[in-house]
Formats: C-alpha cells, sequence, structure tokens
C-alpha cells in the first residue's frame, strides 16, 4: 500500500478524500474542478497532522515553496471529516513579518500594512502561543504587540514563515487531541481516533486599494429553506468579519435598510450568483459561500453546506429532489427523523433568551407556555378562560385526562418517556416533561420549589420544552410548526419506498383524524379505556364497577353499549376502509375511581351510596402491584360482560357501515395475555356475540382476533397463541417493563443514572432494547408464523415511532409498526430510510 503523501497541493487531479483529508479539502477540490477562483490551497491528511501533534513536523521549506506570489500570506483551516465534529479556529495571515509590512505599506499603504500585521501578531500570540489576552487590548499598533509578544515570550517575535507556520499547525494539532475537543466530537458521534485535516491556503487579501473587502453568501433563507439572496460584505476586512460585525456591514442584495454589494459592484454580484447556482447543481446542495473580494477580483475561500433550521432543511432537501438534482431516495435518506420530530411541533425559538429552571425527561415534543396550575379542575377554569396553563403534577392518573386535555403542556415530577402523562400527552401533541426529580410540587400549598430553593406559585409563568426536556422560568418565545408543500412531498416519497406499513395508536375521533392527515395505513392500537374518561361515561362506567351483582351490571352496561358503538360507528366511517385494531379494556378497573377526598365523596352522592360503603369498596380493589394485577385479559375473564358489550359495540358498528358500503374487518386485541386458553375463552364469547350480531342485523361480516403480546411468556408460547390469533401486536412498553422488572412509571427516577453509568446504553422505553426485548421479539415472531405463516405481526408500543427500532422491526419481518400521529411522519420516513 502506498503512503499518503505529507501533504498534496489541491489540484482537479489530486488524490484528496473526504476520508483522509477531510470534508473541507475535499470541498475545496470539488470548487477547484467547477473553475471557481479558488487561491491556491495545500491539504495535509489525517496521518500528517496527528504526527504533527506528536511533534513531527513535515519538511516545510517544500509546502511554503509550493505557494507564489509576493508577499506570501497564507491562512490554515481545520478540515475535520464531518463538519459537526468541530475543529480548532482559522488562523489567517501567516507570513507576516517585517519585510511583509514593508512590502504592504509600499503597495496597499501603512493604514492596510499595519492593520494586518497588528492583527496576526495578536491572533498568533492569543491562539496559537496561547498567551493571555489582557496584555493585548492596549497595543494599538504592531510596534505595541510586538513589545507585548516579546515581554510575554522573552523571545523576538518570528520573523520566519516556516516557524510561524509550524507553530499554527502544531497549535492546531494539539488543539484537536485536548481532552475538551475530543468529549465535544465524540458527543457529536465522532469515533475516539476521528482525525483532522489541515488546508493551508494563500491569502485572498480583503483589505487593500479599491474595492477589497470579505463576506458570506447563502442562497436560501436559513429558517424558512425559501431561495433568498442573503449574507453580508464588509470592504477592508477578511474571514468572517462581515459576519462578526453585520451592523458595520453592508447587504448583499438591495435593501431599503441601506447599501448594498449588488449596487456597489453588480458584475461581482452576478457573479456571486453564478457561483451559488453552479454549487447547487454541482455539490448537490446549498451551499454558504465565503469570499474575498480582491480590488475587484472575486476569491471563493471555502464553501460549507448552509446552516440551516429543520424546516429549512426539509425545504432546500425537497426543491433540489423537485430540481432534479438529487434523486427523491436520496432527499429522503438526508433528512434527520429528529429534525422532522422538530418540524411538526412549536419549537423555542433558537435565538431566544431562556431562564433554565429545571429539567427533566423530554417525554412529548414541542414547547409551550402558561401559567402553572395544580390540579385538572384549575386547567379546564384556564381553558375556559382561554388562558394557556401548564398542568403541573407529581405524576398524572386517568383522572387527570381531562385536565390535561385542557392544558398546552404537562409537567411531572415522577415517570419516564413511557408513563402515563407521556403516552397521554404524546397521544394529543402536547408537549410534555416527565421525571423531573429535581423538582418538589406541594399540592396543597400550590407550589413548586425549585433545585435551589426558589418557589414558583400557582399563575406563575413557566415554559416547557417536550423535546429537550428543559423547564423555563417566564414565556419563551417559540416557532410555528410547518406543515407545508415540502413536507407533504417528502411524506409522499418516503410512502413510495418504504415496505413496512406504519399505523397510529388512535382512541379518539381527534387522534384518527390527525394520524388520516398525516396519510396513515390504519390504526394499530385504539385503546378503548380513553373512550370512558368523558365525565358523563366516567359515571355510567363507575356505576358498573360499582354494580351490586349481575343485574345491576348488566344494566350499566346497557348504558354504555350505545356510546361505545357511536365511537366505533364514527372510527370506522372516518377510516374509510382502512384497518382499525381494537384493543379490549385493559387497566385495573380502579383507574376509573377518584383518589381520596372530595372526589370520593362526589362518587357517593352520584351513586347514592354511603360515603363509608364507597370508600371501603375502593379500598378493597386496591392491589399491591396493580399493573401486575388484575387487568387485561384477567378483567375480561373475570368480568366477561364487559369485554361482550365491547365486541358488541364493535360488530353493531360493523354491521352498519358495512351496509352503508364501507368494506370493513375489524381487527379485535386481548390485552395482557400469558397463555392460549385465555385466548381460547375469550374467543368463544366473542365469536358468540358475533353469531347474534350477524343474526340480529342480518349482515354478513368479518373480524380478525389478535393478542397483544406483552408480557415474556406470552413471547416464549407465541406457538400455541397463535393457533387461536390472526395477528400479533408486540406491546413493547409492558413487554420492556416487564422483562427488565422495571415500572415505567417509576424508572425516570434513576433511569438517567441508569444511563450515564452505562448500565444501559439508552432508556429502554425510548429504544427498544435490541439484545433482551428484541430476542423475545424475534423468537415470539418466528415461534408464531411458524405455526400460522400467514399471520400479521406488528409492535404497537411506544417503539413503534422510534426510528431504530422501526428499523429493527422491518429487519425483523414485521408487517407494521403503530405509533402515536404525531410521531406518524417520523415513523414513515425512519421506515423508509430503513429501505436505503
Ligand atoms: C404496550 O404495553 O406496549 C402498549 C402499547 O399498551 P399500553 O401502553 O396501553 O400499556
Ligand atoms: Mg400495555
Amino acid at each position: 500500500m502506498l503512503d499518503t503523501p505529507r501533504f498534496t497541493e489541491i489540484t482537479p487531479t489530486a488524490d484528496i478524500r473526504g476520508d483522509r483529508h477531510g470534508k473541507r479539502a475535499k470541498c475545496l477540490q470539488r470548487l477547484v474542478r467547477m473553475d471557481l477562483p479558488v487561491p491556491q490551497t495545500v491539504a495535509l491528511p489525517f496521518d500528517t497532522v496527528r504526527e504533527i501533534a506528536e511533534g513531527a513536523l513535515p519538511d516545510l521549506s517544500t509546502l511554503i515553496g509550493i505557494f507564489d506570489g509576493e508577499p506570501r500570506l497564507l491562512s490554515v483551516r481545520s478540515s475535520s471529516e464531518t463538519p459537526d465534529w468541530g475543529g480548532p479556529g482559522a488562523v489567517l495571515n501567516i507570513g507576516m513579518n517585517d519585510a511583509a509590512h514593508a512590502w504592504l505599506s509600499n503597495t496597499l499603504g501603512d493604514r492596510v500594512a499595519d492593520a494586518l500585521y497588528l492583527r496576526f501578531i495578536r491572533s498568533y500570540a492569543i491562539e496559537v502561543m496561547r498567551l493571555d489576552e489582557a496584555p493585548f487590548d492596549t497595543a494599538t499598533t504592531p510596534l505595541e504587540a510586538r513589545t507585548v509578544f516579546e515581554e510575554e515570550m522573552d523571545e523576538p517575535f518570528p520573523q520566519d514563515i516556516a516557524t510561524q507556520l509550524g507553530a499554527v499547525l502544531r497549535a492546531m494539532a494539539r488543539a484537536w487531541e485536548g481532552t475538551s475537543a475530543r468529549l465535544l466530537r465524540q458527543a457529536q458521534g465522532a469515533p475516539a481516533d476521528a482525525g483532522l485535516g489541515l488546508v493551508v491556503q494563500r491569502m485572498a487579501q480583503g483589505m487593500g486599494p479599491g474595492q477589497s473587502g470579505s463576506g458570506v453568501v447563502q442562497f436560501v433563507d436559513p429558517q424558512t429553506g425559501a431561495p433568498q439572496v442573503t449574507g453580508r460584505y464588509l470592504g477592508q476586512a477578511m474571514g468572517r468579519d462581515a459576519i462578526r460585525q453585520p451592523d458595520k456591514a453592508m447587504f448583499l442584495t438591495r435593501d431599503p435598510r441601506g447599501p448594498s454589494l449588488e449596487e456597489l459592484l453588480p458584475e461581482v454580484y452576478a457573479e456571486l450568483l453564478e457561483v451559488g447556482a453552479r454549487c447547487r447543481t454541482r455539490l448537490r446542495e446549498e451551499m454558504q459561500v465565503e469570499f474575498t473580494i480582491d480590488q475587484g477580483r472575486l476569491a471563493v475561500l471555502d464553501a460549507v453546506r448552509c446552516p440551516r433550521d429543520a424546516r429549512a432543511d426539509v425545504a432546500i432537501v425537497t426543491a433540489l429532489a423537485r430540481d432534479g438534482i438529487i434523486p427523491r431516495a436520496e432527499a429522503v435518506s438526508r433528512i434527520a427523523p429528529a429534525a422532522l420530530a422538530r418540524l411538526l411541533h412549536r419549537q423555542i425559538d433558537p435565538d431566544a433568551r431562556r431562564d433554565v429552571i429545571a429539567s427533566g425527561v423530554a417525554a412529548s415534543p414541542g414547547a409551550a407556555s402558561g401559567k402553572l396550575v395544580f390540579d385538572p379542575a384549575a386547567a379546564q377554569a384556564s381553558l375556559s378562560r382561554d388562558e394557556p396553563c401548564i398542568l403541573v403534577r407529581r405524576e398524572t392518573t386517568p383522572d387527570d385526562v381531562r385536565g390535561m386535555h385542557a392544558a398546552d403542556g404537562i409537567l411531572t415530577e415522577r415517570g419516564g418517556t413511557t408513563s402515563h402523562a407521556a403516552v397521554i400527552a404524546r397521544g394529543l401533541g402536547l408537549p410534555c416533561v416527565t421525571g423531573a426529580t429535581g423538582l418538589r410540587i406541594s399540592d396543597r400549598a400550590r407550589t413548586v420549589t425549585l433545585p435551589g430553593g426558589a418557589i414558583l406559585r400557582e399563575g406563575d409563568e413557566i415554559t416547557i420544552d417536550g423535546s429537550s426536556g428543559e423547564v423555563m422560568r417566564g414565556t419563551v418565545p417559540t416557532r410555528e410548526p410547518a406543515l407545508d408543500d415540502s413536507f407533504r412531498d417528502l411524506m409522499a416519497w418516503s410512502d413510495a419506498i418504504r415496505d413496512i406499513g406504519v399505523r397510529a395508536n388512535a382512541d379518539t375521533l381527534a387522534d384518527a383524524t390527525l394520524a388520516r392527515g398525516f396519510g396513515v395505513d390504519g390504526i394499530g392500537l385504539c385503546r378503548t379505556e380513553h373512550m370512558f374518561f368523558d365525565p358523563a361515561r366516567l359515571t355510567v362506567m363507575r356505576e358498573m364497577i360499582f354494580a351490586e351483582g349481575p343485574e345491576d351490571r348488566a344494566a350499566a352496561l346497557e348504558r354504555l353499549l350505545p356510546m361505545q358503538r357511536a365511537d366505533f360507528t364514527d372510527l370506522f366511517r372516518l377510516m374509510d376502509g382502512l384497518p382499525v385494531c381494537i384493543r379490549l379494556l385493559d387497566p385495573p378497573l380502579h383507574e376509573f375511581l377518584p383518589g381520596e377526598g372530595e372526589g370520593t365523596r362526589a362518587l357517593a352522592a352520584a351513586l347514592d351510596r354511603p360515603l363509608s360503603e364507597v370508600k371501603s369498596r375502593i379500598s378493597a380493589m386496591q392491589e399491591y402491584n396493580p399493573m401486575l394485577g388484575m387487568r387485561g385479559v384477567r378483567l375480561g375473564i373475570a368480568v366477561p360482560e364487559i369485554y361482550e358489550m365491547q365486541a358488541r359495540a364493535i360488530f353493531e358498528a360493523t354491521a352498519t357501515v358495512q351496509s352503508e358500503g364501507t368494506p370493513i374487518v375489524p381487527e379485535i386485541m386481548i390485552p395482557l395475555v400469558t397463555a392460549r386458553r385465555e385466548v381460547e375463552l375469550v374467543r368463544r364469547r366473542i365469536e358468540g356475540i358475533a353469531a347474534a350480531v350477524r343474526h340480529e342485523t342480518g349482515v354478513a361480516f368479518e373480524f380478525k382476533l389478535g393478542v397483544m403480546v406483552e408480557t415474556p411468556r406470552a413471547a416464549l408460547r407465541a406457538g400455541e397463541i397463535a393457533e387461536t390469533s390472526a395477528f400479533l401486536s408486540f406491546g413493547t412498553n409492558d413487554l420492556t417493563q416487564m422483562t427488565y422488572g422495571l415500572s415505567r412509571d417509576d424508572a425516570g427516577r434513576f433511569m438517567s443514572a441508569y444511563v450515564n453509568e452505562g448500565v444501559y446504553p439508552e432508556d429502554p422505553f425510548g429504544t427498544l432494547d435490541v439484545d433482551g426485548v428484541g430476542e423475545l421479539l424475534l423468537l415470539g415472531a418466528a415461534r408464531g408464523r411458524q405455526v400460522r405463516p400467514d399471520i400479521t405481526i406488528s409492535l404497537c408500543g411506544e417503539h413503534g415511532g422510534n426510528p431504530e427500532s422501526i428499523a429493527f422491526c422491518r429487519l425483523a419481518g414485521f408487517d407494521y409498526v403503530s405509533c402515536s400521529p404525531f410521531r406518524v411522519p417520523v415513523a414513515k420516513l425512519a421506515a423508509a430510510q430503513a429501505t436505503l
């Protein structure tokens, strides 16, 4: 194998590689190949820079000899493999010395020569030699600056360009190896041995007689991505001065607010537009171009991918595809799913000032501001006054759902990514921060005590950012979501590419409408318990729970039946023939009952029973471990009338909608199964109801009965369970909880410590644990398929919206994933990317 040369001049044919010389060097070569006026440049590969850091400088006289011209002034910039990994800042004007100063004084005048020399001495002293900045503050001439340098260093200021360049290269090479630089880039995903390349470029002076200056231009609006020339130009300046001093700099395009480069130098301006257009087609990207005008002549120093917001990114990338510059599949692959998620929600304005007072788990994305309220009634009262509010709870329970509907955001002291608050908030598209463990919430005093001891009271304004987990004081400015044509194109292209279905977890018409708007393939999980939290229904539900005997219970269920029937009829109509998977009631019944106090008294009054009786019935229903207790199919077997009512409602709705001409085959899903016998018992009753409804309505409909695999045993016994199931849907929230023996509602308390200590690589409730839970998925799917090859396999836990988990499901051959409506776009994009 041939060794890479220790440095290479960038010419159209030179062997310059992004993975050896870095992205900047590669990009500069592309600009050279496009015949743009790029000053002479030499690239140092990663290996050379590593050797320099270790003390072995290459022969600089040969390197310097490559550059012609008088005086020989050079710049050095970093060139890492990926721009996000950073790198030390540029050093300009290397080679400035007394002789260059004299030459510049003669040709460009004393002012320019002094300014360049002063600037170089300062940056050499501070950035290269690491001297303190303060003593240089008062040095306003090169002579003064040299004196300070010589006093601090006890040696003369170097006059030799090789000495200067050697020191610069060494300082930059070592800065890259420093601990903080290493940690920063590793946080951006850089490997431990990531290399740094350096590019040495001849300076194109932006200072001198005639029209000289420098600027930065981009051809799109960085916030919207719409075509628009933006940037600044500053006369008698270099580097990024024009950006650093925007009030001194001029506009590029004509602007009523002041002079512009377009008016000052129309030909150079036209040339710049041409550079932008050529970069776009040849580099297949919107670039930000750094340029210098050297006595009226344009030089292109550098071009980087235009910095941009998520919204602009989608607009830019889809426009490149629409213009035929990149294929659609590439457009799909270029958008980061996390960036798309940001687009769907209101975001904190990145330029806004933020006073962060606490942080927790980023449980449901988006930003919201409002007054603090401490209970659901106060949230509803705020809504009626049209006053935005943030509902703060230690943790939420089904009793809070109405209040959550009324609130603009949710903040809880406990919980994690799949706790009650998180799941409901994601379903509602509400920003939510859970597990803000530093907060102390007192419902009684209606206060929140912050980590530092400060106290917030009811009515105080806060802002939460459910995308970062931050809690801020006051109202922080936000940006609206942008679901424009670019977004729609991206979704349509993802749909055309992906080969795994994406359904939504939708419980209400509002969820389902939203999901259809995002173009889902169906509903993968309708959690029917969420249909009972409306106040009128909750009372009937509670009557059913408190029924003295089968007759009373039947009477209450009789009243719930038409409500459920209407729910399903509406849902089927809305979904218009797309599959709808309905889960029978899952939570323990006491979740429908009020907690202590006022609620219990109101319930006693509503039921017309003595308070003491209501209290003792509630306490008799308490369980030590409700998530492992009387819930899911256990409820269906112990109190079969509930599932029978639900099945009847589903079938009657099916008969109605089918008679209207919409074909529908409802999917009925049994939660928390552990054994085949459970499925058989439920199946027998449901088939009986189906036969009865067919007979009563005269409509011959079909249905599918399947199982939610949420317990490790169901995954292990998937073979025999499949014998009596049309589909298996992995409920990975409970399956993760049960596989780890880790409460999804309490894990937030120690999860960050666990992840920081490397016990778990990530929160397994957010990203599927491929090694453990994933193995159960593979095993369950294989055993199920062996018995019933055409069985439908899916995942409907919160992982259904997580890109890595979606890729896993696709590889495992799952038919679809199902996630909250707001996560559907991200899931579709991730599903498409998984195929590329
Ligand atoms: C699950 O357990 O993964 C699931 C989807 O059900 P729920 O979150 O309602 O328990
Ligand atoms: Mg579950």
